[in-house]
């Protein structure tokens, strides 16, 4: 790698720089978005090898290209990984990332006009999940469901009469901003009685499925799951459309060629590197460390008098709601952190009053911290800065003092990779 490096600085200096930047950035701050982590070395390596001067259209054994030996290894290795990690019959690891991943699956298992009940987006469903500004929204007919923003439960009789009145081909579950865990069998019982498939959007939470610390939807009959790579999983950039077998022939046609084109055998490799981590002992260590670093901090937040989406977390995220917290909205408070060298994003919050550029909240969580080392202590010193930080939002001084004390304790937490 220093050899490449050293390439790079004398022959571009201006993206050498910018790349230098960026790793001091990732060293000396907290990463508490919940979808952002810090993958492997060895991740790291198969990016940045020749894998990417591969052309592999089509799959293993059946290619539109020669020269296929290593590319079918690594294909075939990564999508068994897959099966056995999340315990499933088919694995498609080409998605070229989580949108895509998902668009396939509806592309493939649907017709243009079907109709998809789905979570409401400021109740923590993702884009592609429906957002009027997304193609797929336009595409399908999606209907919505919610969540009691004081528990978090999710009423499942209004959910199976509203299932029962638009009689969706699909019900999908999964969230980008919802901090409990979901009750697989009782999408699927209502599922069963109206015919609809059952999808889970695992994109944010598959590295703590594959740890076995929150339920795995295939235990509960699911049809489909989703999940990025580059999450809660550690990878590289990418995405997997885990399924039934009954379903594979409609997937892999739907990614390609429906969808994709050449799929980017660099990041297979290093999904396939990622998915022989996710299967050793470490791997379920470390996700009992992000659950329980994310309790941690919810619980002092909780403490300090701040106001939680919920009440509180069972997975790695919560939502903290800086309007009610401490009267600024979620814009100002990810600018204020910001300042200090902890990085969250400014969050909707269920059925938020506010424009979703200065929503009401914001989004932290522990998959990267965790990855770092970080532990029990480290969360309650962070919980302590976070308070102080946007309790006083005029304190410039106060801001200068905390940073360097931030910086200061990051450099006891070497950066996987760095
Ligand atoms: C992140 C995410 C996606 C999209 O992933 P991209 O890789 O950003 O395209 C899809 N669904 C959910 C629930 C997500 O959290």
């Amino acid at each position: 790698m220093q050899q490449y490096r050293n390439l790079l600085q004398a022959n571009d200096p201006d993206i050498f720089n910018a790349l230098s930047g960026e790793e001091s950035r990732q060293r000396a701050g907290i990463e508490l978005i919940p979808s952002e982590n810090y993958t492997y070395p060895e991740v790291l390596c198969t990016l940045g090898s020749v894998f990417t001067n591969k052309y592999s259209e089509g799959y293993p054994g059946r290619r539109y290209y020669g020269g296929q030996e290593f590319t079918d290894t690594i294909e075939d290795i990564a999508r068994e990984r897959a099966k056995q990690v999340f315990r499933c019959e088919h694995a498609n690891v080409q998605p070229l990332s989580g949108s895509p991943m998902n668009q396939a699956v509806y592309l493939g298992l649907l017709e243009p006009g079907d109709t998809i009940l789905a979570m409401d987006l400021s109740h923590g469903g993702h884009l592609t999940h429906g957002a009027p500004v997304s193609f797929m929204g336009k595409l399908f007919n999606f209907i919505r469901y919610k969540t009691d923003p004081v528990d978090g439960s999710i009423d499942f009789d209004e959910l199976r009469k509203t299932a029962l009145e638009h009689k969706p081909k699909m019900i999908l579950c999964g969230y980008t901003s919802y901090p409990r865990d979901l009750d697989y069998a009782a999408f699927k019982k209502i599922a069963d009685e109206v015919g609809a498939i059952t999808m889970t959007d695992a994109s944010h939470y598959g590295g703590l499925i594959a740890a076995d610390v929150i339920r795995n939807p295939f235990d509960f009959g699911f049809d489909v799951v989703t999940s990025t790579s580059h999450k809660s999983l550690r990878g590289p950039r990418g995405g997997m459309i885990l399924c039934k077998k009954e379903f594979a022939p409609r997937i892999d046609k739907a990614v390609f060629p429906g969808l994709q084109g050449g799929p980017h055998m660099n990041s297979i490799a290093g999904i396939a590197v990622t998915l022989k981590k996710a299967l050793e002992p470490e791997f379920k260590e470390y996700g009992k460390q992000v659950l329980v670093n994310a309790k941690t901090l919810a619980d002092e937040l909780l403490k300090s008098g701040a106001s939680l989406v919920t009440g509180g977390t069972d997975n790695h995220m919560m939502v903290l709601d800086t309007e009610k917290s401490y009267g600024i909205n979620g814009k100002v408070a990810e600018e204020l952190l910001d300042e200090v060298a902890i990085t969250t994003n400014k969050q909707i919050i269920p059925d938020d009053p506010n424009p979703p550029l200065k929503p009401s909240g914001i989004r932290i969580g522990t998959p990267a911290a965790t990855s770092r080392g970080m532990k029990e202590a480290d969360m309650v010193k962070l919980a302590g800065w976070i308070t102080t930080i946007l309790q006083n939002p005029e304190d410039k001084n106060l801001a200068v003092t905390t940073r360097s004390e931030i910086e200061s304790f990051c450099s006891r937490f070497p950066v996987p990779g760095i």
